[in-house]
């Protein structure tokens, strides 16, 4: 028995699972084509590929045979040709790393020489790890590949394979601070870019290939995994990010303030109802059942997929009355006396007999955290899932003694300087200047009443990357 009980150095966190499907712009696909014959006479010249069961048992070693092959193995290949042929044109010296020094390919061949793909009956792996790599193995340059792998683009799965060849050389993770990843059990994140661990390396190669491609589309997703990246596996966050919180108010003016400086993001003309994180994203919900998101540009693309179309699904005045909505694994919309989840094309509806909700309380709506809500008494009850709505009471909801809340505070975040700024139930903008400090009106935002702020990192510099 291998497995259990081994110190796992590292364990990649699969981010693509929490981007919107239409915006996942994933290139080169090449379904059910087979294996390029020189790609895997090359691969297995450099690499020895197996797969093994949960015990760690060989069960089958990969040959010139598996030119067809549809799974893990055609993956990892898509990844050392994106590695192999990775443009290693110049770029500024401000992002300049070990990979574009040593180039995709060498980097991974110089730290891997086996790779072994988990089988996906019994392989504990989970279904947020892609790739991981033991202590113990290091030495033999051994990493492992996750059932979860299978859906990669080429550039992913490059990006995960050199993440995980810095491990070799020694570099662990810590407890995630902020982000989407921060309730993840163990350690999914690096303390900072500059220490150029696994994050750093796998960031490092994306502003490669961001900074040198051509090709439109890659160019899309490497910039889609720079932000989310910086936004969530580094405690201390690279690229003159700042911490605070992003805000909705109810003219409809989403902006970012750090504690000292309000930046604008948008104006919207047409009314909103409300802001959510979505993948670790500001996510603004309209009126009329539209939905866009802030990908760190002021496109305002519209997205779909089934929340948009639940939304767009009930009627003007039902939208209306939505107080707050929760877009994970389950998708939530609170209102005044109800919480509904979707399930399939309709609802599963939890009816409040005592507990007056006020909002969704996971304030980075972490990946698979459980629903949790702030009800008007100050506390924040612990839901069911969904399928098992019908059959709980609030009496049966537990309080979680846990989370963080503040009397007469029904969302908050904190900034950048140590103050925490959060919005009243009356709507009006606080701060809690220190620890020990009351809350006060913050004088800055005058008489302006707030919908929402949630806790997020901005920089203007991430914006015009
Ligand atoms: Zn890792």
């Amino acid at each position: 028995m291998r497995i259990l009980k081994i110190k796992i150095l590292c364990g990649i966190f699969y981010s693509s699972l929490l981007v919107f499907g239409a915006s996942a712009a994933h290139a080169q696909n090449n379904a059910n084509e087979c294996i390029n014959p020189d790609l895997l006479k090359y691969a297995l010249s450099q690499y020895q590929f197996e797969d093994v069961d949960g015990s760690g048992n060989v069960t089958k070693t990969y040959s010139e045979m598996d030119v067809c092959d549809q799974g893990i193995f055609k993956v990892a290949l898509q990844g050392i040709d994106y590695l192999r042929k990775m443009p290693n044109g110049k770029i500024p010296a401000n992002f300049q790393t070990l990979i574009s020094k040593e180039g995709g390919i060498n980097f991974l061949k110089k730290r891997i020489k086996k790779i072994q793909i988990d089988s996906a009956e019994d392989s504990d792996c989970g279904e947020s790890t892609a790739a991981r790599v033991f202590f113990h193995e290091a030495a033999e340059g051994i990493m492992h590949l996750c059932p979860t792998m299978k859906n990669s683009s080429p550039i992913e799965a490059a990006g995960f394979l050199v993440h995980e060849a810095r491990h070799i050389d020694g570099f662990a993770h810590v407890k995630c601070e902020h982000g989407i990843l921060m309730s993840t059990e163990g350690a999914a994140c690096d303390n900072t870019y500059q220490e150029q661990g696994s994050y750093g390396i796998s960031l490092g190669f994306q502003f490669q290939v961001y900074l040198t491609t051509k090709n439109e589309a890659v160019k899309e997703e490497s910039r889609s995994n720079i932000i989310l990246s910086s936004l969530n596996n580094f405690n201390k966050a690279p690229l003159g990010l700042q911490k605070g919180g992003v805000f909705l108010d109810e003219d409809n003016i989403l902006g970012f303030y750090e504690g000292t400086q309000e930046y604008r993001l948008a104006e919207f003309t047409d009314k909103t109802i409300g802001l959510t994180l979505h993948g670790g994203l500001p996510t603004v919900i309209f009126e009329d059942g539209n939905v866009t998101k802030y990908d760190f540009t002021r496109e305002w693309i519209l997205n779909g997929g089934t929340l948009i179309d639940s939304l767009k699904g009930m009627s003007a005045s039902t939208r209306a009355d939505i107080q707050d909505i929760y877009a994970n694994k389950d998708n939530c919309f609170l209102f005044k006396n109800e919480l509904k989840c979707l399930d399939g094309d309709g609802f599963l509806t939890y009816r409040f007999d005592t507990l007056k909700p006020v909002a969704f309380s996971d304030r980075y709506q972490s990946w698979n955290n459980p629903l949790s809500i702030l009800m008007d008494n100050g506390a924040v009850y612990s839901m069911p899932e969904p399928k098992n709505f019908a059959t709980t009471r609030d009496a049966d909801l537990k309080v979680d003694s846990k989370a963080t809340t503040y009397a007469g505070i029904t969302s908050f975040a904190e900034m950048q300087n140590g103050s925490i700024m959060g919005i009243s139930n009356k709507g009006f903008m606080m701060v809690k200047k220190s620890k020990d400090a009351k809350w006060i009106r913050a004088k800055e935002f005058g008489d302006f009443k707030m919908k929402k702020i949630i806790p997020f990192y901005w920089s203007k510099r991430l914006e015009d990357l």
